[in-house]
C-alpha cells in the first residue's frame, strides 16, 4: 500500500471517493467516473503540500511565503483542517477503558501568574488519558464535579480504574470506577499510582500552544483538539492519517 498523497496526486486515485480509475479530461482536470468528480491535480498538489507545512507546524505566515501564496488563504485553509479534526474526534471516539488518567489544566492567560485552578483568563481544559492509549480533552467552562463526571461518563467505560489528583471534584468516581488519589509529588515515579501520563500531554499540548501567540479564546476548542489528535497519532504516519481525516471531514477546495 502506498502510503501518503503520492496516488492521489497522480491521479492514481480520486481524492473524493478513492476509486481507482481516473480519465484524464481535455483541460488538464481529471474525471472519476465512480463518484463523477471533476477536479484539477494540480491544486491538488498544492492543496497537499500545504496540509504537509501543517503537519510540520510550520506557522501559516511561513507557509505562505515559502509556497508564494496568500497567507489569509493559507491560515484559512489551516482553520478548516484543525475543523475536520475536531469533526473527526466528534465522530470516532471510542471509550477509554483500563488504567485511565484524568486531570483538568489551565491554558492562555499570562504566563506567569494566576496559576492554579480558577485562574482568571485562562481556559479550564479537562483530560482524560488511557494509559499506553489516547487521550480525550474538552474545553470545560468550570471544572465542578458535575462537568467532569458528564465527560468521564461519556468517554469512559465504567468500572476502569482511574487516577487522579485530590481534587473535590472527583470525590464521586467510585461510584463508577475504582478510584486511586495521587497526592502530588510524593508519589513520582512510584509504582502506578500517578497521573504522569496526562501530565505528559499538558506539556506536550502546551509546549505547541505557546508557539502561536494570541490564538483567539474562541478557537482554543479548535487548538486543543488538534494537539489531541497529534498525540494520540504520534507513533503513527501522522502525514497518512491528516490526509484521511482531511479527505473526509474537510471542505472540498478542489
Ligand atoms: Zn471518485
Amino acid at each position: 500500500m502506498v502510503v501518503g498523497s503520492a496516488m492521489y496526486e497522480h491521479g492514481r486515485k480520486c481524492w473524493f471517493c478513492c476509486s481507482y480509475g481516473l480519465s484524464r479530461l481535455r483541460d488538464k482536470r481529471v474525471w472519476c467516473s465512480a463518484c463523477r468528480s471533476k477536479y484539477s491535480l494540480r491544486k491538488l498538489k498544492r492543496d497537499l503540500k500545504v496540509l504537509y507545512y501543517f503537519y510540520l507546524e510550520v506557522s501559516a505566515r511561513k507557509c505562505a511565503r515559502e509556497l508564494g501564496l496568500n497567507y489569509k488563504t493559507i491560515a484559512k485553509r489551516y482553520m478548516q483542517y484543525r475543523e475536520a479534526i475536531l469533526r473527526y474526534s466528534e465522530n470516532d471516539f471510542k471509550k477509554l477503558h483500563g488504567k485511565i488518567e484524568a486531570d483538568e489544566s489551565y491554558f492562555g492567560g499570562k504566563r506567569k501568574g494566576n496559576r492554579g485552578r480558577g485562574a482568571f483568563n485562562k481556559q479550564a481544559v479537562f483530560g482524560i488519558l488511557e494509559r499506553n492509549g489516547r487521550v480525550y480533552t474538552a474545553v470545560v467552562e468550570n471544572v465542578s464535579a458535575k462537568t467532569l463526571f458528564n465527560h468521564i461518563k461519556k468517554k469512559t467505560r465504567k468500572g476502569s480504574v482511574f487516577y487522579t489528583d485530590c481534587f473535590k471534584s472527583y470525590k464521586d468516581l467510585k461510584q463508577y470506577g475504582k478510584h486511586n488519589r495521587v497526592k502530588h509529588s510524593k508519589t513520582f515515579g512510584k509504582g502506578h499510582n500517578h497521573i504522569n501520563g496526562i501530565e505528559g500531554f499538558w506539556s506536550f499540548a502546551k509546549e505547541r500552544f505557546h508557539k502561536y501567540h494570541g490564538i483567539n479564546k474562541q478557537n482554543y476548542p479548535l487548538y486543543i483538539k488538534e494537539m489531541e489528535f497529534r498525540f494520540n497519532n504520534r507513533k503513527e504516519n501522522l502525514y497518512a492519517r491528516l490526509i484521511g481525516v482531511i479527505r473526509q471531514f474537510a471542505p472540498k477546495n478542489t
